[in-house]
């Protein structure tokens, strides 16, 4: 029996798997991130960009280095968006000046999945109750990327903690379509996939420093308890208490950064 095409063809599987396990490998982490975070919007990626399932091309690295910090929240790419490590564990003392995991954000892949008109993304609004036993809020959150169901079973978990009430309480808000105080950026909450928590419990870097100014020196401040923290962390959302721009209130969806 001849053996050698069948050697010959068992070589060419075996550098076929290893070229696409390497090729897989050389991907930038950030893109690999973006793929597994958003699978209803992200159709194939490459090593230079993503693309979604309407055809829409995004290049991952606009090859501009050296942003300032204003450059970066004001027109960054996607690669940005990573620019600094979510960390899983919090520090009281705050994160180091200039560390705002997540608060850099290419906004036209949150456009393109949230909505991209005030009235495209309240199309996608979904009611849920936020604390049907305790508290019985009726709030609206985007059904995209399974956003409403992730939060409603954030509600239900935090719903069998009494001791979280006060900090859940009276809800500072979920879809509004604006942009961000003394900014011409718009606000997250424009696309339905954040929640401020209870107001009174929180602290807001520009209430504090009474500024706007994100040079200014920043004294960091909280009161939300970490096993609230870590409710959300477990369905996707980001907390504001790990920026140094902190924002104590806020979660928001951005699973790609978890
Ligand atoms: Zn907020």
């Amino acid at each position: 029996m001849n053996l050698k095409p069948l050697i010959a063809c068992c070589l060419f599987l075996c550098s076929a798997v290893l070229h696409a396990q390497q090729s897989k490998a050389e991907l930038p982490e950030g893109i690999l991130r973006l793929q597994k975070a958003y699978p209803d919007f992200i159709d194939k990626v490459d090593h230079k960009s993503i693309t979604l399932k309407d055809g829409t091309v995004f290049a991952y690295d606009d090859g501009k280095k050296d942003k300032t910090f204003e450059q970066l929240l004001d027109e960054p790419d996607l690669e940005d968006q990573f620019r600094f490590p979510y960390p899983a564990k919090f520090s009281v003392k705050g994160p180091k000046k200039g560390e705002d995991p997540g608060r850099i954000r290419f906004m036209p892949l949150f456009h393109k999945m949230y909505g991209s008109t005030q009235a495209e993304v309240r199309s996608k609004l979904k009611e849920i109750v936020w604390l049907p036993k305790t508290l019985n809020v009726k709030i609206q959150v985007s059904a995209v990327n399974g956003v409403a169901d992730k939060l409603e079973a954030i509600s239900k978990e935090l719903d069998e903690k009494p001791e979280f009430r006060p900090y859940l309480e009276n809800p500072g808000g979920t879809f509004v379509w604006r942009v961000i105080a003394g900014t011409k950026r718009m606000s997250m909450h424009s696309f339905g996939m954040t929640i401020d928590i209870n107001v009174k419990q929180s602290h807001y870097w520009q209430w504090d420093c009474k500024c706007i100014n994100e040079d200014a020196k920043l004294g960091y401040k909280n009161l939300i308890p970490q096993r609230i923290v870590e409710i959300f962390e477990k369905h996707g959302f980001i907390w504001g208490g790990k920026w140094y721009h902190y924002d104590t209130m806020h979660f928001e969806y951005r699973p790609e950064l978890l």
